[in-house]
């Protein structure tokens, strides 16, 4: 399961959790506008409209605290062990 680490870089909140996670799921999800990949053309062969596909975007998420956006980051799991170092 990804783990991700949410901070907000304007109040020092920050989160990790996963995608199953209550408090993740409760979070306000900020909706993007689709951002087209082009222009629409027309094939000349088959006059076929080949719509180009849309830019993907990172999901934002609402700081509880402030309101700010926060994007999540991917945290790498260190193959389930714990940092034991002193
Ligand atoms: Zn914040």
């Amino acid at each position: 399961m990804k783990t991700y680490r949410l901070h907000c870089e304007y109040c020092g909140w920050t989160l990790i959790a996963n995608g199953n996670d209550p408090i993740a799921k409760s979070l306000y999800v900020v909706q993007d506008a689709i951002i087209p990949g082009g222009i629409p053309k027309i094939d000349p062969e088959t006059k076929e409209l080949a719509v180009p596909k849309e830019y993907k975007r990172k999901k934002k998420f609402r700081c509880p605290q402030c309101g700010r956006c926060v994007t999540a980051k991917n945290v790498k799991e260190k193959n389930g062990k714990e940092d034991q170092s002193d």
